[in-house]
Formats: C-alpha cells, structure tokens, sequence
C-alpha cells in the first residue's frame, strides 16, 4: 500500500548547522526519500531572541552544499504567528488556555510552600497558582491546562491516527518510537502546565511545532533524540486541537567533549562545506549507515536503499 508521506528538518536559525544538526537533516531527508515522500524545511525562528540574523540563509545554504534540497520553498515561524495565536484562541475558547501572572520566583515560593524543592536548572513543574485566576499579577505568560486535559477522561481510549499504541491511559501518555521503541511520560506530574505563549509574546516550541506540523501535513518527524521527551507535550496539545499525530523517529545524538549533546554552547564547529562528503559519512556512521566515496548524489543514492531496508515505516 502506498501512503502519503511529509517529512521536514526544523531547524532553529540560532547558529550554523555542525556535526549534530546534519545527523537529523540527513535522517529526515534520508526516510523522506525512502519512502517517495516529500522533504519540507521549516526555519523554526518563533524564539526571535535566540535568532541570528541571516543564519536561515547560511543554514539553507549549507544543506544545499549537502544536495540536501527541500521539495517546497521553506516557510519562517516567524511569518505564522497568526496560526498560532489561532491555536491558542481556540484552547482559550475550550477553557484548555489560562494566563498566568507567575514569575520563577512566584513559582519556586509556590513549590516550596508545597514542600517540593525543585533541583537547581531543572524545569519548573508549574502548581497551578494562575488555573483560577490571575490573583491581581499582570498577565505574563498562556500555559495549557493539563489537568483538565488528562483528567478528565476523555483523551483515554484515543487511538491516535497512525498507531494503536498511542494511548492515554491512567494519565500516562504512550506513544511509540520508530527507534526508541515504546516511550512513555506523565506529563500532569513530570511538567505540568507548560507555557504555550510566553510573557515577551512569543509562541513556544511546543505550540508552533504542533501547529506546522499539522499546517503542513506533516506525516512523520524525523529529529534529534534530545527533543523526544517533548513529544508526550505535543501530543497532548495535538489531541487538545484535534490535529493528527505525526509518526516519529529520534535519531541518535552526536556529543561534545563534555559528552553533552553536541551544539553551538559546548563548541560545536560550523559543518565544513569544502569536504561535504567526510562530514555527511560522519553522520551515516552514527546512523549505522555504510561509508560511500564518489560524488554526494551517489553517496545519498546508496544510503537512500539502506535506510529503505533498516527503517521502513509501517504501512498506516
Ligand atoms: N527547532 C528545533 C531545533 O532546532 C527542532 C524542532 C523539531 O524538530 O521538532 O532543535
């Protein structure tokens, strides 16, 4: 059988593409191909703080070095923000969006007060202050209601459009990685109600993703591992919209000297574009792809077949 496929690199124009970011550009591109799918790019500048100018040129630029070239015109978050605020109303309008007035400081008071202590640079897991009111603060941020989300009874039993096990059940979100395997998060307690507008007005990642994903029928996402642990919260807001969800794969991540995650704060170097060929076999090996010699194309063209036999999807 024959199914429609739309697969997309996302990547944030916060500096150059490296060694990591070419792993998931040439996966996406790679899975896209092997199943005659289209590859769409999307420049996820929605966080315009964290943008470098001109960086979505150098970054199209140096996937074009890699004959890593998209089948549509790339879009610009930051050119969607209708869509999102869209996305928001909508939630609003259900009760499933309330603004919150919080600071980190009003939060951390919140936790402690709760007994809880929250380990320095973890994530904050938001106690709720703000779901009956704003208590006179101003408005700073929209967060997504989870537990009324969760709770109540309606997301159990979903079937999710591609895969069975996708499920909500005791208020554990199940899905299933195409090579993670089973996963699953309980996003009411491990993050609670996370922000899907921030207080300077910017959409958040988890909203903006979720919107384009649907937006551009994005079939299967194809990234970085260290983005799978937010996959529960798109999931939810998908179920939350009513939008599809996407299939995805997280693909293994390349690590620094401090064996973090390999990126722009621990050194990483701008992918060099005067030896394509070393540096996509780099990214092959780590996706346990055979190393080719001869041109780009024919190097692509063989791992096109390879990868067509190590991750065919199944059929939806
Ligand atoms: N923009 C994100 C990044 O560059 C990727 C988002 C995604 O693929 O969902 O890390």
């Amino acid at each position: 059988m024959v199914t429609r496929y739309v697969g997309r690199f996302a990547p944030s124009p916060t500096g150059p593409l490296h060694a990591g970011s070419l792993v998931a550009a040439l996966a996406s591109w790679l899975d896209a191909r092997a199943h005659a799918g289209q590859w769409l790019v999307r420049i996820e500048d929605a966080d315009t703080s964290r943008c470098v100018a001109d960086m979505d040129r150098v970054i199209l630029q140096q996937l074009a070095a890699c004959g890593l070239h998209p089948d549509e015109p790339p879009v610009l978050q930051s050119q969607r923000t209708g869509l999102y605020q869209q996305a928001l109303d909508q939630l609003a309008a259900h009760g499933l969006a309330y603004p919150c007035g919080c600071s980190r400081k009003d939060i951390d008071a919140a936790l402690s007060h709760m007994g809880q202590q929250r380990a320095r640079h973890s994530e904050l897991v938001y106690p709720g202050t703000c779901r009956t009111g704003l208590h006179g603060c101003n408005r700073q941020a929209w967060r997504l209601r989870t537990d009324k989300l969760i709770s109540n009874g309606s997301l159990a039993q979903v079937e999710y459009a591609h895969d069975a096990t996708n499920l909500v059940t005791k208020n554990i979100i199940h899905w299933t990685d195409r090579r993670l395997g089973p996963q699953q998060q309980d996003v009411l307690t491990q993050v609670g109600d996370y922000v899907l507008k921030r207080f300077d007005g910017c959409f958040s990642y988890q909203l903006a993703v979720v919107v384009d994903d649907a937006a551009q029928g994005v079939t299967d996402v194809v990234r970085g591992e260290d983005l799978a642990d937010n996959t529960p919260r798109q999931i939810l807001l998908q179920r939350a919209l009513g939008l599809p969800t996407p299939r995805y794969l997280h693909t293994p991540l390349v690590l620094g000297g401090d064996d973090e995650k390999l990126s722009k704060q621990n050194g990483a170097m701008a992918l060099d574009t005067s030896d394509v060929l070393s540096a996509l076999n780099a990214a092959a090996a780590l996706l346990g792809l055979p190393a080719q010699s001869g041109t780009v194309a024919q190097a692509l063209e063989r791992w096109v077949l390879v990868w067509g036999a190590l991750f065919a999807r199944t059929a939806a």
